[in-house]
């Protein structure tokens, strides 16, 4: 089988400001043709407008870092779907760790979440992954499993669907799995997926968790790993477009 063409995500997370997300958007914007990857950036909501003035039509997709489940209504501060939509996403990551543990999202939510950006037309990046003391209990598989069987929709495909998985012990921290770890990961989601997607070979899965150019090479060539969702690493053109280089 031929594998999917890889994904290089950027998640900003409550990072930048409007000069900033600019002036990072265009770096990307002018240097996509020189990566034989997808690129895509995740700006915090109140910037994907200006951000996706910048991107045009240069091929950086753009994506939302969460979404709620309804279309409109009484929900204040929230940011449904088809808002992303309208503003040019094609993506939305969704259970992110994260939101997982800041706002107690649990998989059944980060489910109904994935749906909604179906319905939406987005394709949902759903992050999955387990914690230090899970991977020391050697639960890292059982954890991963359940996580993917409660999070992600059955049905979807290839075209509309990507999981990440971030190791929550590995984000921000400057500390990853190793290429095996990453492996028997990836090897994993890709059998359980199949399970729930008529397609499961060219469903993209994501490596997350202290990304970096100096390392990208070694974990983006690990079998089943089909690009990265970056987070410190994407707030810096050279950074980023390194990583991408290396994939
Ligand atoms: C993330 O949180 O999605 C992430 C991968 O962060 P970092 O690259 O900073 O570890």
């Amino acid at each position: 089988a031929v594998a999917p063409r890889a994904l290089i995500a950027g998640n900003w997370k409550m990072n930048m400001d409007r000069v900033s997300s600019e002036v990072l958007a265009s770096a990307l914007a002018q240097n996509v043709g020189s990566v034989a990857v997808d690129l895509a950036v995740c700006p915090p909501s109140v910037y994907l407008s200006p951000v996706s003035v910048v991107l045009g039509s240069s091929g950086v997709a753009l994506g939302g870092q969460d979404c709620h489940t309804a279309q409109n209504g009484a929900h204040t501060g929230d940011v449904s779907p088809e808002m992303l939509a309208d503003l040019g996403c094609t993506y939305v990551i969704v259970g992110h760790s994260e939101r997982r543990a800041d706002h107690g999202e649990d998989d059944a939510a980060v489910r109904a979440k994935a749906e909604a950006a179906r319905r939406a037309g987005l394709i949902p990046i759903v992050c999955v992954g387990e914690t230090e003391a899970e991977r020391d209990a050697g639960k890292a598989l059982d954890v991963v499993e359940s996580q993917v069987r409660g999070s992600v929709p059955e049905g979807l495909t290839g075209a509309t669907l990507v999981v990440a998985y971030e190791p929550v012990w590995a984000i921000g921290t400057g500390r990853t799995p190793t290429a095996d770890d990453v492996a028997a990961v990836h090897a994993h989601i890709r059998k359980v997926l199949g399970d729930l997607c008529g397609d499961a070979a060219n469903v993209r899965l994501l490596y997350g968790g202290s990304v970096k150019p100096g390392n990208a090479k070694e974990l983006m060539s690990v079998a089943n790993v089909n690009g990265a969702l970056v987070g410190g690493a994407s707030l810096k053109a050279e950074d980023f477009l390194g990583i991408a280089k290396a994939t």
